[in-house]
């Protein structure tokens, strides 16, 4: 029995996702793709991601757990994330992943003694802060010097020192990660441009590093999911084919999350009623921001649809949720097709940063996941 609310995921879509992203990459050489899992951790989601051969950058223990679990081989591992606790960087270390994206000199240090106590060599990329905004939501910028993440600019060429000299670590290249839901390619450009500036400086003292990894952030069309399904990813990988200089013999690692999962989930809703209320409507709805909190987090927005009517007896309501909580809200002034008790609404391009942060806040149920497979 299924029960709203629910997450459904389109596979034929989220197939041809991977599909396209390969196709981009076909044709550049050394490039590997990471899933950031982060985005969505359902299992028959991960297991189409395995199946299509990509890695997967991880930013906690539970995630390398979870994708463990999944199949997908510790070598195709990438573990970021600003603090990572002692148990974290010893299952990395046990299990062999690929690197370690390193953040800041007290973690290098831990992970070296840890290493070390094992009588192993932790593979590491150093997350250097580029200094590069991002067009998108403030709550999602990291690449700014203000923000938490990574180490500034000008330590790098100290770091990579610290690093030759600590036994437990190999330095193994630059990783750089600088938001989510970028959709000005100029963003990527000057990510671009300034890991160039980074290489010059690094040939100038002989350091080459093996792997560069760009991290993720290309993002979605929340506006119109129909009309674009599947994110521009010719254009994306374009402004790196054609501004990063590699170095011969250089890996360019990406980490997309939300550009491959983010169109192929919808989060479907029942509405328990229509209330009325001076000039407005409300559809209250069985789903709250336990179940899709992006709204609530960052304003950010959803198109959503009435799935059991889909006529065009147009009005507008304002989409709210059960929480006792007044940013409970789907979104105002939306154009629905006339809304009554029972009918079911989808909100769409739910896929990524959805079903992984539903919480049981009200002692809430968690929402489930299915895939079109399993829900014809
Ligand atoms: C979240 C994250 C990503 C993926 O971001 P998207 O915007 O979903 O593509 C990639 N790399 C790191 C280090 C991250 O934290």
């Amino acid at each position: 029995m299924v029960t709203t609310p629910y997450y459904i995921y389109d596979t034929q879509l989220l197939r041809d996702t991977l599909e396209s992203i390969k196709r981009a990459v076909a044709e550049m050489p050394d490039t590997y793709v990471h899933y950031a899992v982060k985005a969505c951790t359902n299992p028959k989601v991960l297991q189409i991601i395995r199946e299509a051969g990509f890695g997967i950058d991880c930013v906690s223990g539970g995630e390398i757990m979870a994708v463990r679990q999944a199949g997908f081989e510790p070598k195709g591992i990438m573990f970021a994330g600003v603090g990572k606790a002692d148990w974290e960087i010893e299952l990395g270390i046990d299990e062999g992943i690929l690197c370690f994206a390193v953040e800041s000199i007290p973690e290098l240090e831990v992970i070296n003694e840890i290493a070390t106590s094992k009588g192993k060599i932790a593979d590491v990329c150093l997350r250097i802060n580029p200094n590069v905004g991002a067009h998108t939501h403030a709550n999602i910028v990291t690449g700014l010097s203000e923000n938490k993440f990574g180490i500034n600019m000008d330590d790098m060429m100290n770091v990579i020192s610290l690093c030759e000299q600590l036994p437990g670590i190999n330095f193994h290249g630059l990783h750089f990660h600088i938001g989510s839901q970028i959709l000005e390619m100029d963003d990527f450009k000057a990510l671009c441009r300034r890991i160039n500036e980074l290489q010059d400086k690094l040939d100038c003292a002989g350091i080459h590093p093996e792997i560069i990894d760009v991290g993720g952030g290309l993002g979605i069309d929340y506006e119109h999911p129909e009309q674009h399904p599947i994110p521009d990813f010719d254009s994306y990988f374009n402004v790196f084919k054609q501004t990063l200089k590699l170095r011969k013999g250089q890996k360019l690692h990406f980490e997309l999350g939300r550009a491959i999962v983010g169109q192929c989930g919808r989060l479907i809703t029942k509405v328990l009623y229509v209330k009325k209320s001076g000039a407005k409507q409300f559809a209250i709805v069985d789903a709250g921001f336990t179940d899709l909190i992006r709204p609530a987090l960052y304003g950010a927005r959803h198109k959503i649809v009435n799935i059991s009517n889909t006529g065009d007896d147009l009005e507008t309501y304002d989409v709210v949720g059960p929480i006792c909580e007044s940013s409970d809200v789907f979104d105002k002034d939306v154009r629905l097709s006339r809304t009554k008790r029972g009918d079911l609404l989808a909100i769409l391009s739910a896929g990524a940063y959805g079903e992984i942060m539903a919480s049981q806040y009200n002692c809430r149920r968690l929402p489930q996941g299915y895939t079109t497979d399993e829900l014809k």
